[in-house]
C-alpha cells in the first residue's frame, strides 16, 4: 500500500531527475537564443534550476531521505520536442519565439508539479517544506511570466515581421503603399 507520504516522495524524486535534466538543458536553449534579452532569461532560469536541484535535496532530508531521483518521461519528451524545434527553426527568424514556446511547457509541467506537491506537503504537517515549495513555484511561475512577455514584446512580432520581409511580402506591400502615396 502506498501512502501519501510514499506518493509525495516519489513524485518528488520524478521533479529531482526533472530539474536536472532542466540543467543540461537550458545551457543549450541559452546557446540556440539569438534574442539577447531571451539569451540571458534563460541563463538566470538555469541559475535558478541549479537552486532548485539543490532544494529538492533538502527537502528529501527534511523527510528523514536521502536525495531519490525517478526517470520522468514527461520532461525528456518535452526536452526531445525542444531539442527538435529548436533544430528545425536554426538559422530562421522564427527561432526566438520557438524557443519561448518549447520552454513554457517545461515550466507549465514544473508548476503543475510544484503545486500539487505544496499541497500534499502541507497536507502531511510539512510546512517547513511546503515553505519551500512555494518559493520554487513562485521562481518557476516568474520564469513563465519573463517568458510570455518576450514572446508578446518582441519574439513573436519579430518572427512574423522578419520572415514576412525574408520572404519579400512586406517588400511588396511596402512599394503598393509607396505608389499608391504618389499618386
Ligand atoms: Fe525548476
Ligand atoms: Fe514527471
Ligand atoms: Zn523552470
Amino acid at each position: 500500500m502506498k501512502t501519501l507520504e510514499d506518493l509525495f516522495l516519489d513524485s518528488l524524486a520524478d521533479m529531482y531527475y526533472a530539474e536536472n535534466q532542466l540543467v543540461k538543458a537550458l545551457p543549450k536553449m541559452a546557446k540556440a537564443a539569438t534574442h539577447e534579452p531571451l539569451r540571458e532569461a534563460f541563463e538566470t532560469h538555469l541559475a535558478e534550476t541549479e537552486g532548485h536541484v539543490q532544494k529538492v535535496e533538502g527537502l528529501f532530508k527534511s523527510f528523514g531521505k536521502n536525495p531519490k531521483t525517478k526517470k520522468c518521461p514527461a520532461i525528456l519528451g518535452i526536452i526531445d520536442e525542444a531539442d527538435e524545434i529548436a533544430a528545425d527553426n536554426k538559422k530562421s527568424p522564427t527561432i526566438n519565439a520557438a524557443l519561448i514556446f518549447a520552454a513554457q511547457k517545461a515550466e507549465h509541467y514544473e508548476i503543475a508539479s510544484y503545486g500539487g506537491l505544496r499541497d500534499w506537503a502541507r497536507l502531511l504537517g510539512h510546512e517547513d517544506v511546503a515553505d519551500i515549495l512555494d518559493e520554487i513555484l513562485d521562481e518557476e511561475k516568474a520564469a513563465d511570466s519573463k517568458l510570455t512577455e518576450l514572446a508578446e514584446e518582441a519574439c513573436n512580432e519579430a518572427a512574423k515581421s522578419q520572415s514576412e520581409e525574408a520572404a519579400g511580402t512586406v517588400g511588396k506591400n511596402r512599394g503598393r503603399a509607396a505608389e499608391d502615396a504618389l499618386q
